[in-house]
Protein backbone atom coordinates (compact mmCIF):
# COMPACT_ATOMS: atom_id res chain seq x y z
CA UNK A 1 0.00 0.00 0.00
CA UNK A 2 1.46 3.65 -0.76
CA UNK A 3 1.06 5.63 2.35
CA UNK A 4 -1.95 7.93 3.92
CA UNK A 5 -1.97 11.11 1.94
CA UNK A 6 -2.37 9.78 -1.84
CA UNK A 7 -5.09 7.31 -3.21
CA UNK A 8 -3.89 4.07 -1.77
CA UNK A 9 -3.12 1.54 -4.72
CA UNK A 10 -2.88 -2.11 -4.42
CA UNK A 11 -2.01 -5.08 -7.03
CA UNK A 12 -5.10 -7.10 -6.22
CA UNK A 13 -8.37 -5.48 -4.46
CA UNK A 14 -10.69 -8.51 -3.04
CA UNK A 15 -14.48 -7.15 -2.00
CA UNK A 16 -15.78 -9.64 0.38
CA UNK A 17 -13.96 -11.47 2.66
CA UNK A 18 -16.35 -14.47 2.99
CA UNK A 19 -15.37 -17.59 1.53
CA UNK A 20 -14.46 -17.06 -1.61
CA UNK A 21 -13.29 -13.76 -0.82
CA UNK A 22 -10.97 -15.53 1.79
CA UNK A 23 -9.81 -18.53 -0.54
CA UNK A 24 -9.65 -16.43 -3.61
CA UNK A 25 -7.09 -13.85 -1.89
CA UNK A 26 -4.92 -16.59 -0.42
CA UNK A 27 -4.72 -18.25 -3.87
CA UNK A 28 -3.56 -15.28 -5.39
CA UNK A 29 -0.79 -14.30 -2.76
CA UNK A 30 -0.06 -18.09 -3.03
CA UNK A 31 0.23 -17.64 -7.01
CA UNK A 32 2.36 -15.18 -6.47
CA UNK A 33 4.44 -16.75 -4.21
CA UNK A 34 5.15 -14.24 -1.95
CA UNK A 35 5.75 -11.95 -4.58
CA UNK A 36 2.66 -9.66 -3.87
CA UNK A 37 3.09 -9.20 0.41
CA UNK A 38 0.70 -5.96 1.50
CA UNK A 39 -0.15 -6.05 -2.15
CA UNK A 40 -3.43 -7.73 -1.73
CA UNK A 41 -6.16 -5.97 0.14
CA UNK A 42 -9.05 -7.46 1.14
CA UNK A 43 -12.36 -4.91 2.23
CA UNK A 44 -15.23 -6.43 3.88
CA UNK A 45 -18.51 -4.47 4.21
CA UNK A 46 -19.35 -6.19 8.20
CA UNK A 47 -17.50 -5.60 11.36
CA UNK A 48 -16.86 -9.07 11.61
CA UNK A 49 -14.93 -11.08 9.41
CA UNK A 50 -16.53 -14.77 8.92
CA UNK A 51 -19.71 -15.02 10.56
CA UNK A 52 -21.52 -17.29 7.92
CA UNK A 53 -18.78 -19.42 8.18
CA UNK A 54 -19.04 -19.80 11.85
CA UNK A 55 -23.24 -20.63 11.67
CA UNK A 56 -22.72 -22.91 9.03
CA UNK A 57 -23.40 -26.46 9.07
CA UNK A 58 -24.64 -25.55 12.59
CA UNK A 59 -21.26 -24.29 13.79
CA UNK A 60 -19.09 -27.19 12.79
CA UNK A 61 -18.81 -25.74 8.87
CA UNK A 62 -19.35 -28.53 6.29
CA UNK A 63 -16.93 -27.38 4.21
CA UNK A 64 -17.17 -29.85 1.07
CA UNK A 65 -18.61 -33.39 0.20
CA UNK A 66 -16.93 -36.58 -1.03
CA UNK A 67 -17.85 -36.57 -4.29
CA UNK A 68 -19.13 -33.70 -5.91
CA UNK A 69 -21.14 -33.40 -9.44
CA UNK A 70 -22.60 -30.47 -11.26
CA UNK A 71 -25.60 -32.73 -10.80
CA UNK A 72 -25.16 -31.46 -7.36
CA UNK A 73 -25.77 -27.98 -8.17
CA UNK A 74 -28.56 -25.70 -10.03
CA UNK A 75 -27.14 -23.34 -12.96
CA UNK A 76 -25.60 -23.80 -16.50
CA UNK A 77 -23.97 -27.33 -15.41
CA UNK A 78 -21.77 -27.21 -18.60
CA UNK A 79 -20.34 -24.22 -17.29
CA UNK A 80 -20.05 -25.17 -13.72
CA UNK A 81 -18.92 -28.39 -14.69
CA UNK A 82 -15.60 -26.09 -16.44
CA UNK A 83 -15.52 -24.13 -13.13
CA UNK A 84 -15.20 -27.66 -10.39
CA UNK A 85 -12.68 -29.61 -12.67
CA UNK A 86 -10.06 -26.54 -11.98
CA UNK A 87 -10.73 -27.41 -8.21
CA UNK A 88 -11.40 -31.11 -7.63
CA UNK A 89 -12.73 -32.36 -4.15
CA UNK A 90 -9.12 -33.95 -3.47
CA UNK A 91 -7.37 -30.13 -4.02
CA UNK A 92 -9.74 -28.91 -1.66
CA UNK A 93 -8.85 -31.85 1.09
CA UNK A 94 -4.97 -31.07 0.18
CA UNK A 95 -5.83 -27.50 0.47
CA UNK A 96 -7.43 -27.60 3.79
CA UNK A 97 -4.58 -29.95 5.00
CA UNK A 98 -2.20 -27.18 3.76
CA UNK A 99 -3.74 -24.90 6.27
CA UNK A 100 -3.58 -26.86 9.10
CA UNK A 101 -7.57 -27.91 9.04
CA UNK A 102 -7.77 -31.96 8.93
CA UNK A 103 -11.34 -33.12 7.24
CA UNK A 104 -13.01 -35.96 8.42
CA UNK A 105 -16.17 -37.69 5.87
CA UNK A 106 -19.57 -38.85 8.26
CA UNK A 107 -21.52 -41.03 6.68
CA UNK A 108 -23.82 -38.62 4.50
CA UNK A 109 -20.39 -38.14 2.68
CA UNK A 110 -19.87 -34.49 3.99
CA UNK A 111 -16.43 -33.60 5.26
CA UNK A 112 -16.42 -31.53 8.25
CA UNK A 113 -13.30 -30.18 10.51
CA UNK A 114 -11.81 -32.83 12.70
CA UNK A 115 -12.40 -30.53 15.68
CA UNK A 116 -16.21 -30.17 14.36
CA UNK A 117 -15.57 -26.36 15.07
CA UNK A 118 -16.05 -23.49 12.58
CA UNK A 119 -13.93 -21.84 13.99
CA UNK A 120 -11.34 -23.91 13.36
CA UNK A 121 -11.77 -23.34 9.75
CA UNK A 122 -12.06 -19.49 10.13
CA UNK A 123 -8.73 -18.91 12.28
CA UNK A 124 -6.86 -21.32 9.44
CA UNK A 125 -8.28 -18.64 7.27
CA UNK A 126 -7.06 -15.53 8.72
CA UNK A 127 -3.99 -16.98 9.88
CA UNK A 128 -2.88 -17.84 6.43
CA UNK A 129 -4.05 -14.35 5.10
CA UNK A 130 -2.40 -12.80 7.52
CA UNK A 131 1.19 -14.77 7.12
CA UNK A 132 0.64 -13.69 3.46
CA UNK A 133 0.47 -10.28 4.19
CA UNK A 134 -2.97 -9.51 2.99
CA UNK A 135 -4.35 -6.48 4.65
CA UNK A 136 -8.52 -7.48 5.69
CA UNK A 137 -10.10 -4.74 6.66
CA UNK A 138 -13.65 -5.17 8.24
CA UNK A 139 -15.80 -2.18 8.31
CA UNK A 140 -14.91 -1.17 4.66
CA UNK A 141 -18.04 -1.64 2.49
CA UNK A 142 -17.38 -0.82 -0.92
CA UNK A 143 -19.72 1.19 -2.52
CA UNK A 144 -18.34 2.26 -6.10
CA UNK A 145 -16.01 0.16 -8.66
CA UNK A 146 -15.06 2.22 -11.87
CA UNK A 147 -12.98 1.05 -14.67
CA UNK A 148 -10.52 4.31 -14.80
CA UNK A 149 -8.88 4.99 -18.11
CA UNK A 150 -5.16 3.63 -17.00
CA UNK A 151 -6.20 0.12 -16.92
CA UNK A 152 -6.79 0.31 -13.14
CA UNK A 153 -10.06 0.45 -10.60
CA UNK A 154 -11.10 3.23 -8.31
CA UNK A 155 -12.39 1.74 -5.48
CA UNK A 156 -14.75 3.61 -2.75
CA UNK A 157 -15.29 2.46 0.03
CA UNK A 158 -16.69 3.35 3.85
CA UNK A 159 -13.54 4.88 4.47
CA UNK A 160 -12.01 6.32 1.20
CA UNK A 161 -10.70 5.68 -1.99
CA UNK A 162 -8.15 2.96 -3.42
CA UNK A 163 -6.53 1.91 -6.74
CA UNK A 164 -6.25 -1.53 -7.76
CA UNK A 165 -5.12 -3.23 -10.69
CA UNK A 166 -7.24 -6.13 -10.40
CA UNK A 167 -10.47 -6.42 -8.49
CA UNK A 168 -12.16 -10.07 -7.50
CA UNK A 169 -15.87 -9.47 -6.72
CA UNK A 170 -17.00 -11.74 -4.26
CA UNK A 171 -20.03 -9.97 -2.30
CA UNK A 172 -21.47 -13.44 -1.96
CA UNK A 173 -25.95 -13.23 -2.34
CA UNK A 174 -28.52 -12.02 -0.01
CA UNK A 175 -28.86 -14.62 2.51
CA UNK A 176 -28.55 -14.30 5.85
CA UNK A 177 -28.51 -10.14 5.40
CA UNK A 178 -27.04 -9.55 9.04
CA UNK A 179 -23.92 -11.09 8.14
CA UNK A 180 -23.09 -8.35 5.55
CA UNK A 181 -23.96 -9.93 2.14
CA UNK A 182 -27.00 -7.93 1.68
CA UNK A 183 -26.89 -8.43 -2.07
CA UNK A 184 -25.28 -4.90 -2.91
CA UNK A 185 -22.52 -6.54 -4.96
CA UNK A 186 -25.31 -6.96 -7.71
CA UNK A 187 -25.60 -3.43 -7.69
CA UNK A 188 -22.04 -3.51 -8.24
CA UNK A 189 -21.90 -6.18 -10.95
CA UNK A 190 -24.26 -4.19 -12.66
CA UNK A 191 -22.63 -1.03 -12.91
CA UNK A 192 -19.66 -3.05 -14.26
CA UNK A 193 -21.63 -4.04 -17.36
CA UNK A 194 -22.91 -7.30 -15.81
CA UNK A 195 -26.82 -9.13 -16.17
CA UNK A 196 -27.72 -10.11 -13.03
CA UNK A 197 -30.54 -13.08 -13.09
CA UNK A 198 -33.83 -12.94 -10.68
CA UNK A 199 -32.40 -14.06 -6.78
CA UNK A 200 -34.74 -15.88 -4.64
CA UNK A 201 -33.79 -17.29 -1.57
CA UNK A 202 -32.89 -21.37 -1.58
CA UNK A 203 -32.34 -23.87 0.79
CA UNK A 204 -34.65 -22.14 2.88
CA UNK A 205 -37.75 -24.15 4.69
CA UNK A 206 -41.32 -23.12 3.98
CA UNK A 207 -44.21 -21.74 5.95
CA UNK A 208 -47.18 -23.37 5.85
CA UNK A 209 -51.18 -22.30 6.09
CA UNK A 210 -52.40 -21.73 9.22
CA UNK A 211 -55.03 -24.23 8.13
CA UNK A 212 -52.37 -27.29 8.34
CA UNK A 213 -51.72 -29.45 11.36
CA UNK A 214 -47.75 -29.08 11.05
CA UNK A 215 -48.01 -27.21 14.83
CA UNK A 216 -48.96 -30.51 16.11
CA UNK A 217 -46.61 -32.09 14.60
CA UNK A 218 -43.62 -29.44 15.53
CA UNK A 219 -40.17 -31.69 16.05
CA UNK A 220 -41.16 -35.01 13.88
CA UNK A 221 -39.27 -35.84 10.85
CA UNK A 222 -40.06 -38.61 8.76
CA UNK A 223 -38.45 -40.06 5.42
CA UNK A 224 -41.00 -38.78 2.11
CA UNK A 225 -40.39 -38.76 -1.43
CA UNK A 226 -41.30 -34.67 -2.41
CA UNK A 227 -42.47 -33.51 -5.80
CA UNK A 228 -42.21 -30.39 -7.15
CA UNK A 229 -44.30 -29.19 -9.99
CA UNK A 230 -44.12 -25.65 -11.77
CA UNK A 231 -46.76 -25.04 -13.99
CA UNK A 232 -48.29 -29.07 -13.73
CA UNK A 233 -45.09 -30.36 -14.65
CA UNK A 234 -42.81 -32.05 -12.55
CA UNK A 235 -39.24 -30.13 -12.36
CA UNK A 236 -37.69 -32.07 -8.95
CA UNK A 237 -38.08 -35.32 -7.25
CA UNK A 238 -36.31 -36.28 -4.47
CA UNK A 239 -36.51 -38.13 -1.04
CA UNK A 240 -35.25 -37.56 2.50
CA UNK A 241 -36.30 -36.35 5.73
CA UNK A 242 -39.30 -34.11 6.38
CA UNK A 243 -39.19 -31.87 9.24
CA UNK A 244 -42.24 -30.47 10.57
CA UNK A 245 -41.72 -27.37 12.72
CA UNK A 246 -44.11 -24.81 14.39
CA UNK A 247 -44.49 -22.77 10.94
CA UNK A 248 -44.23 -25.41 8.47
CA UNK A 249 -41.72 -27.70 6.93
CA UNK A 250 -38.15 -27.93 7.30
CA UNK A 251 -35.47 -30.35 6.70
CA UNK A 252 -33.15 -31.50 4.26
CA UNK A 253 -35.66 -32.61 1.30
CA UNK A 254 -37.59 -29.62 1.55
CA UNK A 255 -34.74 -27.23 2.06
CA UNK A 256 -33.39 -28.56 -1.49
CA UNK A 257 -36.19 -28.51 -2.90
CA UNK A 258 -37.27 -24.72 -1.90
CA UNK A 259 -35.52 -23.18 -4.63
CA UNK A 260 -38.07 -24.25 -7.13
CA UNK A 261 -40.93 -23.50 -5.15
CA UNK A 262 -39.19 -19.96 -4.85
CA UNK A 263 -37.93 -19.27 -8.15
CA UNK A 264 -41.36 -19.99 -9.85
CA UNK A 265 -43.08 -16.71 -8.81
CA UNK A 266 -40.55 -14.94 -10.56
CA UNK A 267 -42.03 -16.66 -14.15
CA UNK A 268 -44.90 -16.17 -12.57
CA UNK A 269 -45.57 -19.77 -12.63
CA UNK A 270 -47.62 -22.06 -10.48
CA UNK A 271 -45.89 -24.62 -8.11
CA UNK A 272 -46.63 -26.98 -5.90
CA UNK A 273 -45.01 -29.34 -3.40
CA UNK A 274 -46.60 -32.98 -2.43
CA UNK A 275 -45.59 -35.30 -0.15
CA UNK A 276 -45.61 -39.34 -0.53
CA UNK A 277 -45.30 -40.38 2.65
CA UNK A 278 -44.28 -44.39 1.60
CA UNK A 279 -41.32 -42.74 -0.21
CA UNK A 280 -40.62 -46.25 -1.30
CA UNK A 281 -43.88 -47.42 -2.93
CA UNK A 282 -46.16 -45.95 -5.74
CA UNK A 283 -50.06 -45.62 -5.08
CA UNK A 284 -50.72 -49.11 -6.07
CA UNK A 285 -48.35 -50.60 -3.70
CA UNK A 286 -49.85 -48.84 -1.14
CA UNK A 287 -53.00 -49.60 -1.82
CA UNK A 288 -51.76 -53.75 -2.04
CA UNK A 289 -50.07 -52.62 1.28
CA UNK A 290 -53.59 -51.80 2.68
CA UNK A 291 -55.41 -54.83 1.28
CA UNK A 292 -52.22 -56.98 2.85
CA UNK A 293 -52.83 -54.99 6.33
CA UNK A 294 -56.60 -55.74 6.05
CA UNK A 295 -56.30 -58.95 5.86
CA UNK A 296 -53.86 -60.28 8.41
CA UNK A 297 -55.38 -58.07 10.92
CA UNK A 298 -59.19 -57.66 9.84
CA UNK A 299 -59.79 -56.40 13.46
CA UNK A 300 -56.33 -53.73 13.56
CA UNK A 301 -58.25 -50.39 13.65
CA UNK A 302 -57.17 -48.38 11.03
CA UNK A 303 -55.32 -45.91 12.93
CA UNK A 304 -53.64 -48.85 14.74
CA UNK A 305 -53.18 -50.19 11.39
CA UNK A 306 -51.33 -46.49 10.30
CA UNK A 307 -49.20 -46.76 13.36
CA UNK A 308 -47.16 -49.71 12.42
CA UNK A 309 -46.15 -47.24 9.65
CA UNK A 310 -46.00 -44.15 10.91
CA UNK A 311 -45.62 -41.78 14.24
CA UNK A 312 -49.00 -41.75 16.17
CA UNK A 313 -48.97 -37.83 16.29
CA UNK A 314 -48.54 -38.25 12.60
CA UNK A 315 -51.62 -40.87 11.65
CA UNK A 316 -53.71 -38.66 14.28
CA UNK A 317 -53.07 -35.49 12.54
CA UNK A 318 -53.81 -36.89 9.30
CA UNK A 319 -57.04 -38.69 9.68
CA UNK A 320 -58.45 -35.70 11.76
CA UNK A 321 -57.38 -33.65 8.07
CA UNK A 322 -58.75 -36.37 5.79
CA UNK A 323 -62.00 -36.58 8.76
CA UNK A 324 -61.70 -40.47 8.85
CA UNK A 325 -62.51 -42.10 12.05
CA UNK A 326 -59.28 -43.91 13.43
CA UNK A 327 -61.01 -46.06 15.24
CA UNK A 328 -63.01 -48.43 12.31
CA UNK A 329 -61.68 -51.25 11.28
CA UNK A 330 -59.55 -52.14 8.27
CA UNK A 331 -62.18 -55.15 6.91
CA UNK A 332 -64.99 -52.36 7.11
CA UNK A 333 -62.70 -49.14 5.86
CA UNK A 334 -65.06 -48.55 2.26
CA UNK A 335 -62.48 -48.69 -0.51
CA UNK A 336 -63.80 -45.38 -1.44
CA UNK A 337 -62.46 -44.01 1.78
CA UNK A 338 -59.25 -46.03 1.50
CA UNK A 339 -58.97 -44.70 -2.49
CA UNK A 340 -58.94 -40.87 -0.82
CA UNK A 341 -56.61 -41.98 2.00
CA UNK A 342 -54.37 -43.75 -0.54
CA UNK A 343 -53.99 -40.29 -2.15
CA UNK A 344 -53.74 -38.07 0.56
CA UNK A 345 -50.86 -40.12 1.67
CA UNK A 346 -48.86 -40.67 -1.59
CA UNK A 347 -49.52 -36.60 -3.15
CA UNK A 348 -49.91 -34.66 0.30
CA UNK A 349 -50.36 -31.57 -1.26
CA UNK A 350 -48.19 -28.69 0.97
CA UNK A 351 -50.48 -25.22 1.33
CA UNK A 352 -47.35 -23.31 1.33
CA UNK A 353 -47.90 -19.65 2.20
CA UNK A 354 -44.34 -18.34 1.85
CA UNK A 355 -40.90 -19.06 1.82
CA UNK A 356 -38.62 -18.55 5.34
CA UNK A 357 -37.23 -15.32 3.91
CA UNK A 358 -33.36 -14.13 3.59
CA UNK A 359 -32.70 -14.57 7.20
CA UNK A 360 -33.52 -18.27 7.40
CA UNK A 361 -31.89 -19.62 3.36
CA UNK A 362 -28.63 -20.82 3.27
CA UNK A 363 -27.87 -19.60 -0.23
CA UNK A 364 -28.80 -17.30 -3.07
CA UNK A 365 -30.60 -18.84 -6.08
CA UNK A 366 -30.00 -16.69 -9.27
CA UNK A 367 -27.18 -13.87 -9.57
CA UNK A 368 -24.66 -12.98 -12.05
CA UNK A 369 -24.75 -15.03 -15.60
CA UNK A 370 -21.89 -17.92 -15.84
CA UNK A 371 -21.84 -17.60 -19.32
CA UNK A 372 -20.52 -13.50 -18.29
CA UNK A 373 -16.92 -15.08 -16.93
CA UNK A 374 -14.50 -16.86 -18.36
CA UNK A 375 -14.77 -20.49 -16.11
CA UNK A 376 -10.62 -20.82 -16.62
CA UNK A 377 -9.78 -17.66 -14.73
CA UNK A 378 -13.52 -16.53 -13.36
CA UNK A 379 -12.23 -13.20 -15.20
CA UNK A 380 -15.33 -11.14 -16.66
CA UNK A 381 -15.56 -11.13 -20.00
CA UNK A 382 -16.97 -7.91 -20.21
CA UNK A 383 -14.87 -5.75 -17.69
CA UNK A 384 -11.16 -7.20 -18.37
CA UNK A 385 -9.42 -7.08 -15.07
CA UNK A 386 -12.79 -7.84 -12.78
CA UNK A 387 -12.99 -11.24 -11.37
CA UNK A 388 -16.50 -12.81 -9.82
CA UNK A 389 -16.26 -15.48 -7.32
CA UNK A 390 -18.86 -17.64 -5.46
CA UNK A 391 -22.38 -17.13 -4.55
CA UNK A 392 -22.95 -13.67 -5.96
CA UNK A 393 -22.80 -15.93 -9.10
CA UNK A 394 -25.73 -17.57 -10.93
CA UNK A 395 -25.14 -21.50 -9.51
CA UNK A 396 -26.29 -22.45 -5.76
CA UNK A 397 -25.67 -26.37 -4.98
CA UNK A 398 -27.85 -28.34 -2.48
CA UNK A 399 -27.53 -29.33 1.10
CA UNK A 400 -24.31 -30.93 2.24
CA UNK A 401 -21.19 -28.75 1.04
CA UNK A 402 -21.49 -27.97 -2.02
CA UNK A 403 -22.02 -24.34 -1.45
CA UNK A 404 -18.54 -23.94 -0.21
CA UNK A 405 -16.81 -26.13 -2.79
CA UNK A 406 -17.83 -23.60 -4.89
CA UNK A 407 -16.94 -20.91 -3.08
C1 LIG B 1 -26.91 -20.65 8.16
C2 LIG B 1 -26.07 -21.09 6.99
C3 LIG B 1 -25.42 -22.32 7.03
C4 LIG B 1 -24.66 -22.75 5.94
N1 LIG B 1 -24.01 -23.95 6.02
C5 LIG B 1 -23.27 -24.37 4.96
C6 LIG B 1 -22.51 -25.56 5.04
O1 LIG B 1 -22.43 -26.20 6.10
N2 LIG B 1 -21.86 -25.99 3.92
C7 LIG B 1 -21.87 -25.26 2.76
O2 LIG B 1 -21.26 -25.67 1.77
N3 LIG B 1 -22.53 -24.09 2.68
C8 LIG B 1 -23.21 -23.62 3.74
N4 LIG B 1 -23.86 -22.42 3.66
C9 LIG B 1 -23.73 -21.63 2.42
C10 LIG B 1 -22.34 -20.98 2.40
O3 LIG B 1 -22.07 -20.44 3.66
C11 LIG B 1 -22.27 -19.86 1.35
O4 LIG B 1 -22.72 -20.32 0.10
C12 LIG B 1 -20.86 -19.35 1.22
O5 LIG B 1 -20.41 -18.90 2.47
C13 LIG B 1 -20.79 -18.22 0.21
O6 LIG B 1 -19.52 -17.63 0.28
P1 LIG B 1 -19.24 -16.24 -0.42
O7 LIG B 1 -17.89 -15.84 0.03
O8 LIG B 1 -19.52 -16.32 -1.86
O9 LIG B 1 -20.32 -15.24 0.18
P2 LIG B 1 -20.51 -14.74 1.68
O10 LIG B 1 -20.08 -15.75 2.64
O11 LIG B 1 -21.90 -14.23 1.76
O12 LIG B 1 -19.47 -13.53 1.82
C14 LIG B 1 -19.61 -12.31 1.16
C15 LIG B 1 -18.95 -11.24 1.98
O13 LIG B 1 -18.95 -10.02 1.24
C16 LIG B 1 -19.23 -8.97 2.13
N5 LIG B 1 -19.78 -7.85 1.36
C17 LIG B 1 -20.98 -7.78 0.74
N6 LIG B 1 -21.11 -6.60 0.11
C18 LIG B 1 -19.97 -5.92 0.35
C19 LIG B 1 -19.50 -4.64 -0.05
N7 LIG B 1 -20.23 -3.81 -0.79
N8 LIG B 1 -18.26 -4.25 0.39
C20 LIG B 1 -17.49 -5.08 1.14
N9 LIG B 1 -17.89 -6.29 1.54
C21 LIG B 1 -19.12 -6.71 1.14
C22 LIG B 1 -20.22 -9.55 3.11
O14 LIG B 1 -20.26 -8.83 4.31
C23 LIG B 1 -19.69 -10.97 3.28
O15 LIG B 1 -18.80 -11.06 4.35
C24 LIG B 1 -24.58 -21.94 4.76
C25 LIG B 1 -25.21 -20.70 4.74
C26 LIG B 1 -25.94 -20.26 5.84
C27 LIG B 1 -26.59 -18.91 5.78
Amino acid sequence: MSNQNETETCEILVTGAGAAGLAAAIAAAEKNSGGLPGRIALLEGARTIGAKILVSGGGRCNVTHETVTPADYFGNRRLIKNVLASFLVETTIRWFASLGVALKREPTGKLFPTTNRAHTVLTALLTRCQNLGIHIRPDHRVTTIEPTNQATFLITHRHGNLLAKRVILATGGRSLPRTGSDGFGYELARRLGHHVTETVPALVSLVLDDSMFHRSLAGLSQPVELTTTVNGHIVDRRTGNLLWTHFGISGPVVMDASRFWCLAPTRKEPAEISANFFPSLNQEQVRAWFSDQAQAHPRRSLANTLSHRFPDRFVEAVLHHADIDGAITRARFPRQRRDLLVNLLTKFPFPIRSHRGWNYAEVTAGGVPLEEIDYRTMESKITPGLYVAGEILDCDGRLGGFNFQWA
